[in-house]
Order: C-alpha cells, then sequence, then structure tokens
C-alpha cells in the first residue's frame, strides 16, 4: 500500500480545516487535507460571527472572500410574538469587526479551499479516512479513495476537522452526551421572488414561534434564501408527512414569514439533523487534536459553530506548530481549557434561550442599553473577552438580569 510521509494530517476541509491547513502551510510544515467529499458540496452552518473574521485575515483567506461579495451580516434580529429585538454589532462591548457574512457554505468553503490550493497546499477531496493507528504520538491514517483504494499517510500530528463525521470521536471513542437539551432541525433553500426591497429582505432573523422552537431566515446574496426550524426532537418528529410536507406546514408557524414563503419551491428536498448538540471526553491526545464540530457542538441559536471551528483551529494549529519546533506546550491549559471557557460562555446562553431567561431579556421593554452592548459582544462571538462581565459572569448574570426584567414586567402590569 502507498504511504506517504506529512508533518501534519487535517482530517475534513470545512472552514475549521481549512483555517488549521492555512496557518501551517505559512509556518514551512508539510501539510495534507483529506476530504470525503468533492467541493462544492453541501453543508449547513450559514450564519457566521463576526469573531471568526479575525481568522480568515490571519490565516490570508478574507481576500479571496471578500471578492465573492457574500451577504453582509452587521447583526441579527429576533422576533417573538410581534416584539423585535434587534442587535447591532456595531453597538458591542468588545472591540473587532463589526460585521461577518451569511453564506451558501457550499461556495463559501469552496473559495477557501481553492485559496489554499493556489498557494500549493495538498487537499487530496474524494478520499475518505476510515482508520487510524496511533504509535506515540506518530500516527498512520488509511484513507480509501472512491474506487476503494486504500493507501496510508504517517503523520506527527492529526488535527481532526471531521465536523459531524467526527473520526477521531468515533475511533477512539471520545464521544461524550451533551448537556444541551435533545433538539433537532429541518431545513432547506428556497429562490426568492417575493424578497421584500432594502434591508428586510436581506436582514438575518430568528422568529420564535414557542419557547424551545424557532425559525431562521438567512438570505443570501445570490437571490436564495436559508429558512430552517429547530425545536425539540419530539415535536418536529410530530409533523406527518415527508420532509417537504412537514416544513410546508411547521411554516405556517411564522405569522410574519409565512406569505413571504407560501408556494415557492424549496431547491432540495428539506433535510433533517436529530439531536444536533455533540461532546467529547477530551479534545486532545498525544499526536492528535479535535477542532470545530468533531470536538462540540451546542445549537445553531447564537451561530456560534463557524467561529468554534475556527476558533479552534488556529489555536490548536498554533500549538501544533510549537510544538513540532521544538518547544513545550501545556495542550490542557491552553487549548483544552482555553476552548471550554467559550464553550461555557455560549452554552450558559443557550441553555438559557431555552428556559426563557435570555428572551425575558431580549424583549424586555426598557432594557438598559449597557447590558445590551455586552450582550451583544457574546453574540459577535468574543466570548474569551473577560472585561465584559456577560463573558466573566455569564453562569450568574443571565439568571440574575433576567429576574429583575420579569420583575419589572409584572409591576409595569
Ligand atoms: P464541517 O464544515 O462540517 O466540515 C467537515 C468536513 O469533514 C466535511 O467537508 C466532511 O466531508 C469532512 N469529513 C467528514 N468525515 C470525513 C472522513 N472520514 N474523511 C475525510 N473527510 C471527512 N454554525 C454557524 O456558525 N452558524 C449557523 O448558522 C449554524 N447553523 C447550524 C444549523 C444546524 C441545524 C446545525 C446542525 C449546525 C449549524 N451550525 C452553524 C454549525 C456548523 O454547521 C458547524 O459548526 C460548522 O460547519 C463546523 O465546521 P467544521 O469545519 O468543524 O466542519
Amino acid at each position: 500500500m502507498q504511504n506517504e510521509n506529512v508533518d501534519v494530517l487535517i482530517i475534513g476541509a470545512g472552514p475549521s480545516g481549512s483555517v488549521a491547513a492555512g496557518y501551517l502551510h505559512k509556518q514551512g510544515l508539510k501539510v495534507k487535507v483529506v476530504e470525503k467529499n468533492k467541493f462544492p458540496r453541501f453543508v449547513i452552518g450559514e450564519s457566521l460571527l463576526p469573531r471568526c473574521m479575525h481568522h480568515f485575515e490571519e490565516v490570508g483567506l478574507l481576500d479571496s472572500l471578500k471578492a465573492k461579495e457574500f451577504e453582509i451580516k452587521a447583526g441579527a434580529r429576533f422576533m417573538r410574538d410581534g416584539q423585535i429585538c434587534n442587535f447591532d454589532f456595531s453597538k458591542k462591548h468588545t472591540s473587532g469587526w463589526n460585521w461577518t457574512w451569511q453564506v451558501p457554505r457550499a461556495d463559501f468553503d469552496k473559495t477557501m479551499t481553492d485559496a489554499l490550493e493556489a498557494r500549493g497546499v495538498d487537499i487530496a477531496f474524494e478520499q475518505e479516512v476510515v482508520d487510524v493507528n496511533f504509535e506515540g504520538s506518530i500516527s498512520t491514517t488509511t484513507i480509501k479513495a472512491l474506487d476503494g483504494k486504500q493507501s496510508t499517510v504517517t503523520a506527527k500530528y492529526i488535527i481532526d476537522s471531521s465536523g459531524f463525521g467526527r473520526v477521531l470521536p468515533r475511533l477512539l471513542d471520545l464521544d461524550k452526551p451533551s448537556e444541551i437539551p435533545k433538539h433537532s432541525s429541518i431545513f432547506t433553500h428556497v429562490k426568492e421572488t417575493k424578497r421584500p426591497e432594502g434591508h428586510e429582505g436581506t436582514i438575518i432573523t430568528f422568529d420564535i414561534v414557542s419557547l424551545e422552537t424557532w425559525l431562521w431566515v438567512i438570505p443570501f446574496s445570490n437571490g436564495y434564501t436559508s429558512i430552517g426550524y429547530v425545536g425539540p426532537t419530539a415535536y418536529l418528529e410530530s409533523f406527518e408527512g415527508n420532509t417537504t410536507q412537514k416544513l410546508q406546514e411547521m411554516m405556517k408557524l411564522s405569522n410574519y414569514y409565512f406569505d413571504r414563503f407560501d408556494g415557492l419551491d424549496y431547491a432540495f428536498e428539506p433535510k433533517v439533523i436529530k439531536n444536533i448538540a455533540k461532546s467529547v471526553k477530551q479534545m486532545y491526545g498525544a499526536g492528535y487534536a479535535l477542532t470545530g464540530n468533531s470536538a462540540e457542538f451546542l445549537d445553531p441559536v447564537f451561530s456560534s459553530g463557524v467561529t468554534f471551528a475556527t476558533e479552534s483551529a488556529i489555536t490548536a494549529a498554533k500549538l501544533v506548530a510549537r510544538e513540532l519546533n521544538g518547544e513545550s506546550v501545556d495542550w490542557e491549559v491552553e487549548y483544552s481549557d482555553y476552548i471550554k471557557s467559550g464553550v461555557d460562555v455560549f452554552s450558559t446562553y443557550v441553555k438559557e434561550w431555552y428556559t426563557g431567561n435570555l428572551q425575558t431579556i431580549f424583549f424586555h421593554e426598557k432594557g438598559n442599553p449597557e447590558i445590551k452592548r455586552q450582550i451583544c459582544a457574546v453574540l459577535a462571538g468574543y466570548v474569551w473577552d473577560e472585561t465584559n462581565p456577560f463573558v466573566k459572569n455569564h453562569h450568574r448574570l443571565v439568571k440574575t438580569v433576567a429576574h429583575i426584567a420579569s420583575m419589572e414586567q409584572e409591576s409595569a402590569g
């Protein structure tokens, strides 16, 4: 069987794999990316957060992405029973990017892999990682091509960026049940023919139809819009018929959006992902690190997935480069603890979203503008900024502020 030697093998060419590859290649390391699919390929995760723009910039992918003129996302709108809560990323506690994009991921991810290949990064498409064996920290990975032919890659480090493929968590038995409630999702794209002119037509919106069930509307600059519901698994399963019929029925739950999407053909049969949240027992080990969805996924409600994917990728890539350069690295502190502290913050927000506490704060009529700026920074992905009380004291503060907001609302009548 043919064998190749590399410094770092990266599994998966999504945002996580691309950012890791971009960084490591720049350091002059021999990198190989192995990707199961041919790009462009569909993947969900279309609303980004400003924080991830730093990562694309740092690895030199930003200009190629900018050239594609994806829809600008300068904030987010949440709505519930006619109440509206708008977040504007230019009004946030933490300094940093004030905007990002709403992207069809097939196009977005391919833009990154094209740019990397143009720089000479080795990306092997339609090659699936089927097995990995470790001898100490040196790994031998078995890869299967479409024709069934197998080959191996020997690497000093593996970065597993395989997303929901979760290659190493499966092979090394690292999966752990998530603490986030069991939610599922159903979604598709539609070519819009009734898109309103101006801002209303392009703004990203989360329409809350009941405490745990919400609709996303993510307009793209190519005239298509992503629509999808998230809700408790049992509730989503209670809708009858095929996935088109289920989603059509669910669209009736949104008073605001029903007319805009009524009668439009779905670009593809709606897809369903069940029990979305994922977690792992450990995020690294001798000779490997897990990044992006392969490590952790919480819930789509605050669009944190791609940002965690790129934050973890660039952090892991920097540590791998240092270690291969002979420096000692404390993976527990510098990787696991660091990433988990951000995951923890978002985890609180996701949990408090579904208890209703965060919704109480969002839709509180007399909301405090300073609190809003602090929460806005979290929603922009700046969850490592400890100058933000809503980061530093996330466990306590969301509950406390929600409590005060409900008391104020009750006394207002
Ligand atoms: P991916 O982008 O999934 O890339 C992984 C790659 O690995 C794939 O291309 C795959 O083909 C490849 N691969 C898998 N197995 C193998 C193998 N054995 N060998 C080789 N290659 C392999 N995130 C957001 O930021 N915003 C959102 O609005 C958002 N909405 C979401 C809605 C839903 C319903 C869900 C479920 C998730 C959503 N996410 C969102 C999360 C987002 O999808 C992921 O966090 C993001 O795609 C993770 O990027 P990644 O690079 O880790 O993995």
